[in-house]
This record gives structure tokens, sequence and C-alpha cells, in this order.
């Protein structure tokens, strides 16, 4: 399914992405990814608004993946296309805040990083 990205930088620059399918579905590059590493190529810098479309031309929202990235280059404050006639939301606004299960496992990994490092002062 086609994916297509564009964002605009806080120093006025456009970026584009768009998603390439693969056979195995976790090698899928998302459209939003592609963006971030054209940013990189264009010279780095902040995302002010994306939007996010399926071949439809509707927005879309980012997988979780996606999500992370986007956060750590346009933050809470990155606006993201809602659709014709509704105005942007902030990125803090757009997705649902993190489910027990992601903090629960958030909790897991650190456990297990706590043990790993006690292991190796143990050895
Ligand atoms: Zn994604």
């Amino acid at each position: 399914m086609s994916r297509r990205a564009c964002a605009i930088t806080t120093d006025g620059r456009f970026v584009v992405g768009a998603n390439v399918e693969n056979a195995s579905y976790g090698l899928t590059l998302c459209a939003e990814c592609s963006l971030v590493s054209d940013l990189a190529r264009v010279g780095g810098g902040r995302l002010r608004a994306i939007s996010i479309v399926a071949g439809d031309a509707k927005p879309i929202a980012p997988c979780g993946r996606c999500r992370q990235v986007l956060f750590e280059h346009g933050g809470n404050e990155l606006l993201v296309d809602a659709g014709d006639g509704v105005d942007p939301t902030r990125f803090a606004n757009s997705f649902p805040a993190p489910s027990v299960r992601q903090i629960w496992t958030c909790a897991r990994v650190s456990e297990l990083l706590l043990r790993s490092r006690h292991h190796h002062y143990e050895t």
C-alpha cells in the first residue's frame, strides 16, 4: 500500500518520504523514516509540520516506530495533518498515551538491564 510523507522544517525547508514495501513485513521502509532520512540528507534540523497520507491522499497515523522517530525530530510541538477542513493537531495530542503494556515493557527492560549489570559485576 502506498504511503507518502511530506514535512516542513522549522527553517522552512520541505522534506519528503515514501514507503518501500518488502516481502518480509518487518523490513518495510516506512514513509516517515524515509522522510527523516531526507531530513538528514539536506542537513538535518527540526520538523515543524508533517502530513502522512495513504494512496487515497487521506491522512494516516504513523506506526509505533515512526511515532518515536518523528517525536525525536519534531517533539510534542510537531503539527500533524488531520485531514481536509480540520486544524492540524500537535504531536502530543495526536496519539494515545503509552499503554499499560508499553509501560510494563519499559519496566521489564529496565529490570533486565539492572540484572545484566549486576551479573556483569559478579563475574
Ligand atoms: Zn512506520
